[in-house]
Parts: C-alpha cells; structure tokens; sequence
C-alpha cells in the first residue's frame, strides 16, 4: 500500500544505520516528513488505516534498531522548526517546534540572554526526543523549564497540556509512544547572555573531555543506579574496553558503547547483555537500559 496525500517526503526501506547515532540497524518500511501539522494528520491517519504500527524519530541519538531491521513507520517532524520569544518581565516564553535540534534552541536562548536550558549544551537530540526521553545532564532535566507541550494523539487530535498534566522522572514522561510533539514551550529567565555562555561552553568542555564524542555511540546505555551513575559498577565488573565484534564499552567512558567501525547491532546488544550479566555477578546490581531497542524482540 502507498501512501495518499501526504505532502512531505515519505521514504521507503529506509536504512537505520544512517538515521541513528550509533550507526546500526536494518531498515524500516517507511520514513515520513510531515510538512505541517494538517500533514502530520495525514500520516498518522493513513498508517493507522493501514494498520501500519509507527512511533517518532527524533535524531536517533537514543535509539538502537535490530539488524534485520524495525517494522514500524517513522515519522520525523523535523520540518516543525519554529522558534517564538514572547518577553515577560522575568524573562521569556520560548515556544519551540520539536523537530529542532536543543543546541540550535539553547544557543538562540543563550544569544538573548535567557537563562535555563544551557547545561543541555550538548545533548545531540531534537527538542521532541528530549521531552519524550525527559534528557538531562548536570543536574537540569528538560522538564525543569517546561511550560507547556503541544501533541498530537494517535487520532489525529492536537492538544495543549500544561506541565502540571503530565508526569516527568529520570529519563521518562507520559508522553505516549504514540503521540507526538509539535511544540514546547519553556519559560526562561533573563540573565547576563556572557553568563550563559560561559555555562554552555563550561558544559562543553565537560562532555569533550569525559565522552567518547569521537565515535558513534548512542549516549549512556544504561541508567543511573540508586541515583547515581552506573559507569563504577561497570568499572568494578573490569568492562572498561570489553568488546563484541566491533562494539566496545568505552575506555573513556564505561557506560558508553560505541562503534569502533562495521559494529551490528547484534554486536551492541550481545554486549549490552554481557554488561548486564557480568555487571549482576560482580556487583549484585542490575542495570537498565536508558537506550531504546527497536525490533530485537525476539532476541536478535
Ligand atoms: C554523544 C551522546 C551524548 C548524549 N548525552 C546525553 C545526556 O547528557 N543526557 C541525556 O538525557 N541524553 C543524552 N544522550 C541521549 C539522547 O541524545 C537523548 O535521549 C535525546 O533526548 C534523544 O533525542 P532524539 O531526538 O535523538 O530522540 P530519538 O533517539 O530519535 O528518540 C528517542 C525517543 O523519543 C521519541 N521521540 C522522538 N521525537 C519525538 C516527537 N517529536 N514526539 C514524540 N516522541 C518523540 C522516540 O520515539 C523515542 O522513543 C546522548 C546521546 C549521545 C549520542
């Protein structure tokens, strides 16, 4: 079946090695770019009467597809690009299309002098991935700032919901797999632009200097154990430099798992699973994965 209507570019068979940031994964049946939300609409609807499951792509920066692939349409609202500043007296109401990568948002805060989301510098996601994953760093999550979100529901139905409606914790939210953001709002605070700066490029320094940033990698794969980071318990598991085929946790960084070059997928999660059970054995904890797995269900 073809899809009807839609405006935007709807791809096919489309590779996930070159739409992830770990660059792995088969393909997906179809990759939509939605110009608009009456688009959005359009998509949506066909692939549910297309009994078509889907989810959302952002910029794959948290996710790791299976090799032989993910049988999910992708929807990608990276045209939905828009950034307002309305002033108040404390700052401003920054809305934001969630198709826009956080560092070109942060950056055009950071220009007006508008104080909140600068220790995200960094994080390589749009703002939609962001707020669906709740992504933080440096003690700030995205939800901190947060006013409002603007999604769209499996029927096509667009809603504005206030903070206060939905429940955001350490990298989770209730936005549903199948609803999408189109917009957030942030309220930021006014500050010196020099101030903000000096944060972002702070922040910077701090992720060149402790992240693997120089090989594909899918950020930290697992998440934070009591409250705190997990790379000791893989330090105490001896993993630091342990590797699948070419997957290898990073010497630099032990809750990093990057692609030294030709990595599978199956590489990176036959070595996610040796992380977990060596980690169990040494430590007695078990790890959870903070990145998604699409299509390895049946254990690929
Ligand atoms: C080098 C590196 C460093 C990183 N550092 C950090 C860090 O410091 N802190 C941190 O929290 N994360 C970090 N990450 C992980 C990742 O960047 C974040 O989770 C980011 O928020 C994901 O955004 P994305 O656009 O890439 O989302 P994707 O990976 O494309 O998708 C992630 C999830 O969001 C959903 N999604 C995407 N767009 C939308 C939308 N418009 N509406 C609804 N759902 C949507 C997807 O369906 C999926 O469930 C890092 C990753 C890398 C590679």
């Amino acid at each position: 079946m073809e899809p009807q209507g839609i405006t935007g570019r709807v791809l096919r068979n489309v590779s996930m090695k070159r739409y992830t940031s770990m660059r792995v994964g088969g393909a997906v049946p179809y990759l939509f770019y939605p110009e608009d939300e009456a688009d959005l609409r359009l998509a949506v609807a066909w692939l549910n009467e297309a009994g078509q499951p889907y989810r959302f792509l952002g910029n794959g920066t948290n996710v790791i597809v299976a090799d032989r692939g993910f049988a999910a349409g992708l929807i990608r609202v990276s045209r939905m690009r828009h950034l307002r500043f309305s002033m108040t007296e404390t700052g401003a109401l920054v809305a934001v299309g969630a198709g826009l990568p956080l560092k070109s948002v942060i950056r055009s805060c950071a220009a007006r002098g508008l104080t909140g989301l600068e220790k995200l510098f960094g994080i390589p996601g749009t703002v939609g991935g962001a707020l669906k994953m709740n992504a933080g760093s440096f003690g700030v999550a995205i939800s901190d700032c947060l006013s409002s979100l603007r999604c769209m529901d499996e029927r096509g139905e667009v809603q504005r919901r206030q903070k206060g409606e939905m429940r955001f914790g350490y990298r989770s939210s209730s936005i549903l797999d199948r609803e999408c953001v189109i917009e957030a709002t942030f309220e930021l605070k006014h500050a010196k632009a020099e101030q903000v700066q000096a944060e972002m490029d702070h922040v910077w320094r701090e992720r060149l200097k402790k992240h693997p940033m120089e090989r594909p990698s899918a950020g930290s794969v697992f998440k934070h154990v009591n409250g705190g980071p997990c790379w000791s318990y893989i330090d105490r598991a001896g993993l630091r430099g342990a590797t699948v085929g070419a997957a290898c946790v990073s010497e630099k960084h032990p809750n990093f798992i990057v692609n030294m070059g030709g990595a599978s997928a199956s590489d990176v999660k036959r070595l996610i699973e040796t992380v977990k059970k060596r980690v169990a054995e040494a430590t007695g904890v078990t790890l959870e994965e903070e990145v998604e797995l699409w299509g390895f269900d049946d254990g690929a």
